[in-house]
């Protein structure tokens, strides 16, 4: 992408509303746009970091058997009125009337709404277990809008929903989704902590909220220090077998939401050292309700012996649009911000310091053409007529992981500079050079995936990988 063909409202003075480091970044960058309080606009470069979540999100459903699908925004105040969730919900949901005066709802979450399409076609024991879920704009009339897109009114959401037969099977779908949702974030580059968190009337131990630990976070949360960088599972678990062990692992330390915290518990089971009491941002949720929405509902199969059996369900969000300001709290500096590869909206910004000159311009077009993917988003080619100055502070700013600047002087010798966003780490590299190193790592996230699957290396390229490795230190 040519940034002069490109769109990229940046904005130099910090927005005096924006009181959280990852809203301001988001306006100054140029991600998104407020139209109403709570309601944005996601601006190309802010769309394209959501699409690359949606994604990881999608992948790692869809690797521990969830079911893709979507359902509408509107709903029928009448399925809700099945549950007596449409007079509990109260004034956090937007209400509409049809011109037949018919009563409708912004969906601020689709429980009832999945549960009426599995009771309309599941009729046995046989055609469960299923999750089917989908990732959809929410409506919630929050009384607090604010954090930009962290607190939202309209925000997209991923909901899952899993059905089974019986509360063992609950319990196993229950776990797939834990250890899904501990690689996703992971893949993200995020340290999510699964805390126990509010089950409501039902009880039992199935609610834990991933939450990320952050200062300006609205969550208070207690847990045990060594929580925070165990790794994640990966995705070579036996996503059909018994995960109980990887769950339990990380549940047996003490880790807990405000509203489930027992301080006296905490100073028993966490030696002083590691207890850790910390601000943090919910990303996702899993919630075990067994038969809150199917019993009401009649949402029900022939079991095994053709008795009639209630479906126990549970249910499964992640934040996707408030991930993007949660990553962006976890990963900037007083530049701006610094994307994990995964997540970048581009992964290389093309700095050309004199266009116009024609060593810089065909230098930049060799890089350009041979970096280009076929979604056209993988460069960033700035080929403005900006000072040098300005262009590195809108590099940083928007933080892809790699910049690679060509300049005058290093044109007539074809060298590139090329810089790791991340550590700051600078190397001045042939041009040939640079194009395997880029292009490395613009499927280098894909590669290393790959290579862990296998268990080996599948190329050589040794040395450029060693000033990968380097210049990301
Ligand atoms: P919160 O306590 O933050 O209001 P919640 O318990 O209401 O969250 P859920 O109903 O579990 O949230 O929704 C699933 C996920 O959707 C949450 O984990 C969170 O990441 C995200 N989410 C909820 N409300 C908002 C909002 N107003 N704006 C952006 N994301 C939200
Ligand atoms: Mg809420």
């Amino acid at each position: 992408m040519r940034l002069s063909r490109y769109f990229l409202p940046l904005i130099k003075e910090n927005p005096s509303e924006a009181q959280i480091v990852s809203h301001r970044l988001m306006l100054r960058a140029g991600m998104i746009r407020q139209e109403a309080a709570g309601i944005y606009s996601w601006l190309p470069l802010g769309f394209a970091v959501l699409k690359k979540i949606e994604q990881i999100i999608r992948e790692e459903m869809n690797r521990a058997g969830a079911i893709e699908l979507l359902m509408p925004t509107l709903q029928l105040a009448d399925l809700w009125r099945e549950s007596g969730r449409y007079d509990a919900y109260g004034p956090e949901m937007l209400r509409i009337r049809d011109r037949h005066e018919r009563d409708l709802l912004y969906g601020p979450t689709n429980e009832e709404m999945i549960t009426g399409i599995v009771r309309a076609t599941i009729r046995s024991y046989k055609d469960l277990p299923k999750n089917l879920y989908h990732m959809q704009w929410k409506f919630r009339d929050e009384v607090r809008p604010r954090f930009g897109v962290m607190r939202g009114r309209e925000f997209l959401m991923k909901d899952a929903y899993s059905f089974d037969l019986d509360e063992a099977g609950a319990r196993a779908s229950y776990n797939r989704m834990f250890v899904a949702y501990l690689n996703t974030f992971a893949r993200m580059g995020l340290k999510a902590v699964p805390m126990r968190a509010d089950t409501g009337p039902i009880g039992g131990d199935l609610s834990h909220e991933f939450i990320i630990l952050a200062d300006t976070g609205e969550s208070q949360v207690f847990c045990h220090k060594d929580l925070i960088d165990m790794p994640a599972p990966g995705p070579d678990v036996d996503w059909n077998g018994n995960l109980q062990p990887l769950v339990d692992a990380r549940t047996q330390l003490y880790a807990a939401t405000d509203e489930k915290h027992e301080a006296a518990r905490f100073e028993k089971e966490v030696p002083e050292g590691k207890r850790l009491s910390a601000r943090g941002i919910e990303v996702g949720h899993i919630f075990y309700f067994g038969e809150k929405y199917s019993k009401p509902m009649r949402a029900v199969v022939s079991g095994p012996d053709g008795s009639e059996r209630i479906i126990q369900s549970g249910s499964y969000g992640i934040g996707v649009s408030r991930l993007v300001a949660a990553i962006i709290e976890a990963s900037h500096d007083e530049n701006g911000i610094i994307w994990p590869e995964s997540v970048a909206p581009f992964k290389v910004g093309l700095i050309n310091l004199r266009p116009g000159d024609a060593k810089c311009d065909a230098m930049c077009e060799q890089l350009y053409n041979a970096l280009r993917w076929p979604d056209g988003m993988s460069v960033l080619y700035d080929d403005t007529d900006e000072r040098a100055g300005a262009k590195f502070a809108a590099m940083d700013l928007i933080g892809l992981p790699w910049q690679a600047t060509v300049g005058p002087k290093g044109a007539e010798k074809g060298i590139v500079e090329l810089k790791n966003r991340k550590s700051g780490a600078k190397r001045e590299v042939p041009v040939q050079t640079a194009i395997r190193l880029l292009s490395f790592s613009v499927i280098s996230t894909e590669i290393d995936e790959i290579e862990k699957n296998a268990g080996s290396r599948i190329s050589g390229d040794e040395d450029i990988r060693e000033i990968i490795r380097e210049m990301k230190k």
